[in-house]
């Protein structure tokens, strides 16, 4: 519990009026099994979430909703004014919104690093090669790694593979970011260089949802940190609140855990 006393630099909020996500009352089943139950989030622009919850607890499946990764069967999301339905344009219309980092990063193999950060730009939004490149060059510049940008993923260290993928989801200019234990599969010395990435772009005013167990991070950046467990969410604070005075006996044990 010694983080607990440390001083901590907490990010200036970029907490807006406007609502981004809204979840109501979302449920979704895989087979019989109840995975989210009754969910409802609201998120506004420019707020930054940290969720976490212990393994099989429904986070993953939570903002794989969002992006519609995964279908919701009962209940409301509406992301940036456009309501998730099986309406395929609503579908592209909010993926191009939002940006996605996994845990095991998911970059093509088989492409270089350029070709990763340039495929969805000039695919999906049909931009011309040479300004999708000089775009992706931006943007590796800004996770500090595009001197690599003619290798293939294979060639690169675990957490410079994360940083591209965090480059190439900002490619496409995303309102969003979506982040998936993004630091998890990575050796020790390398979490703090992809948290640093992801502290950068909270400053900058992005929306983001993290999953995550980094509470350093979650108390650094985080306006909001959720507690899932069993497909509910149990609780949610600002960090603070949250650490210092978890309300529930599920939270106390989860933080007893970790910390
Ligand atoms: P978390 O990210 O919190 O670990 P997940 O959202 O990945 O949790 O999973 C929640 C629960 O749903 C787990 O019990 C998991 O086994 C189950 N689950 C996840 N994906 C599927 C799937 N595609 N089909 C069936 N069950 C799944
Ligand atoms: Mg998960």
């Amino acid at each position: 519990m010694e983080l607990m006393e440390e001083t901590l630099t907490r990010l200036e909020s970029h907490k807006t009026q406007e609502v981004m996500i809204l979840m109501e009352r979302v449920n979704k089943w895989y087979q019989d099994f109840h995975v989210l139950k009754d969910i409802d989030l609201t998120v506004m622009a420019g707020e930054r979430i940290v969720i976490c919850g212990p393994s099989g607890s429904g986070k993953s499946t939570l903002i794989r909703c969002i992006n519609r990764l995964e279908a919701h069967q009962r209940g409301r999301i509406v992301v940036d004014g456009i309501e998730l339905t099986e309406d395929v344009k609503a579908i592209d219309a909010i993926r191009r919104e939002v940006g996605m980092v996994f845990q095991h990063f998911n970059l093509f193999p088989h492409l270089t690093v350029l070709e990763n950060c340039t495929l969805a730009p000039i695919w999906v939004k049909k931009m011309p090669k040479k300004e999708a490149e000089a775009l992706a060059l931006q943007y590796l510049q800004r996770v500090r790694i595009a001197d690599q940008a003619h290798k293939y993923p294979g060639q690169l260290s675990g957490g410079q593979q994360q940083r591209v993928a965090i480059a190439r989801a900002l490619c496409m200019k995303p309102k969003i970011m979506l982040f998936d234990e993004p630091t998890s599969a990575l050796d020790p010395e390398m979490v703090k260089e992809v948290l640093d990435t992801m502290i950068e772009l909270a400053a900058e005013g992005m929306t983001m949802l993290c999953v995550t167990h980094e509470m350093g991070f979650a108390r650094t950046v985080a306006d909001r940190v959720i507690f899932m467990d069993r497909g509910e969410i149990v609780e949610q604070a600002p960090p603070e609140e949250f650490f210092l005075h978890p309300k529930e006996e599920r939270t106390r044990r989860f933080l007893g855990q970790i910390l």
